[in-house]
């Protein structure tokens, strides 16, 4: 069991409000921006060269704190600015042409779904779209159905902006390993809520970002790829940190992930990001994954009894997004109404994840998001909040 109380002196941004967006940009503890204002602090007093300098180890035991987390290895992964910049530095980098195919999923995020487009458009490669299963999980064997040898890239969102909806990755994996595709898993959203093994899963690749359920800084996010892949993939784009230049007309690739790196950086965001994930591996993922599932459901339950409220969560095993609109009123309006009792809650709209929108005839839904440090009352206030809003 997490200690309460103590999480939520770590976090003092929690008091006097109820925060429920951890899946947009959570409140970070304590440790998290203490760590980034003495590092501006440190550039500010002998240079941003020398201030790295002197945190060199602790900057090496970022990746291996995100490795700890992932079951992966610290050179399998890339240090990146965001969720988007690690799925499209891959993404990128997929060999493809004309009469390629690319399958993503109907809850794809938008900005996956955009470059899928984009690189279809200028390979002659066809983009298509995995249907779901009547419960929302990707449809397993339909994806069976679809795969042949010319799929080369399947990209799978593990869980969704716009819902609590979990997909299986296992599953997808094995069946696009048996036609040489490869996975790339979004976890964006799953990553420091829920345990995920790049080991167990399988995947190829994964994305993530630091600022939603790991609790980190904003401008943070990493890349794991499989081994392999990170000692003989080539990045589309590339720099002096990524490669070496030893000879005239040549450039020797960085042996590992780091070759999907820039040199430049925010230096003070890194060690933010490392004092979050050290922070959720003092915590436990076993422990968080049982406080955010408990409170989601809680939640759900609660919201669901109100009679002018739609739970639109999908899926058998679900995340701590909890998704809902409320009859007669505009998701955009029941946010900042709700803003003015000190609720924060985000609203999703149909652009961040078109397809599945689309199918469900849904331009926004209401989004709250529970973190472990969320009290039951704070979920209290939230329905209570709700059941002030209906029918109005
Ligand atoms: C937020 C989100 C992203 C994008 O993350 P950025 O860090 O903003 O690039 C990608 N996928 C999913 C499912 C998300 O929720």
């Amino acid at each position: 069991m997490l200690d309460q109380d103590r999480v939520r002196a770590d976090t003092p941004g929690c008091a006097g409000q109820v925060f429920l967006d951890s899946a947009g940009s959570s409140l970070p503890p304590t440790v998290v921006v203490e760590e980034v204002v003495a590092h501006l602090r440190r550039e500010a007093e002998i240079g941003g060269y020398r201030a790295a300098a002197e945190r060199a180890d602790d900057l090496a035991d970022v990746k291996v704190a995100l490795a700890q987390l992932l079951g992966a290895r610290a050179d399998d992964l890339a240090l990146v600015e965001s969720a988007t910049r690690a799925w499209s530095d891959f993404f990128y980098a997929v060999p493809l042409t004309a009469g390629d195919r690319i399958l993503i999923s109907e809850v794809e995020y938008a900005s996956n779904a955009i470059a899928a487009l984009q690189r279809a458009r200028t390979t002659g490669a066809t983009v298509e779209v995995v249907p779901s299963t009547p419960t929302g999980e990707i449809d397993v064997e339909a994806l069976h159905r679809m795969l042949d040898e010319r799929v080369r890239v399947v990209s799978l969102v593990h869980a969704p902006t716009n819902g609590g909806l979990l997909n299986p990755v296992r599953e997808v994996v094995e069946l696009a390993h048996g036609v040489g595709a490869l996975v790339l898993l979004d976890a964006c959203q799953s990553v420091g809520q829920v345990r995920v093994d790049v080991h167990d899963l399988g995947v190829d690749a994964l994305s993530a970002t630091g600022r939603k359920w790991l609790r980190g800084p904003r401008g943070t996010g990493f890349l794991y790829l499989r081994p392999e892949l990170a000692q003989t993939m080539e990045p589309a784009a590339l720099d002096l940190h990524g490669a070496q230049w030893a000879e005239r007309s040549g450039y020797r690739l960085a042996p590992d992930a780091s070759r999907f790196e820039f040199w430049e950086c925010s230096v003070a965001g890194r060690l933010g990001l490392g004092a979050a994930a050290r922070y959720l591996l003092r915590l436990g993922i076993d422990e968080v994954e049982a406080a955010v599932s408990a409170r989601a459901e809680f939640a759900r339950t609660e919201l669901a009894a109100l009679p002018h409220v739609t739970i639109r969560d999908l899926g058998g095993h679900r995340s701590g997004i909890v998704s809902f609109t409320v009859a007669g009123v505009d998701p955009g309006e029941a946010r900042e109404a709700l803003a003015d009792n000190k609720i924060t809650v985000t609203v999703s709209g149909r652009g961040s994840t078109y397809v599945d929108m689309t199918r469900r005839g849904l331009d926004g839904v209401l989004r709250a998001s529970p973190h472990y440090f969320n009290t039951f009352d704070d979920l209290e206030r939230l329905v209570a909040a709700v059941a002030g809003l209906a029918g109005t």
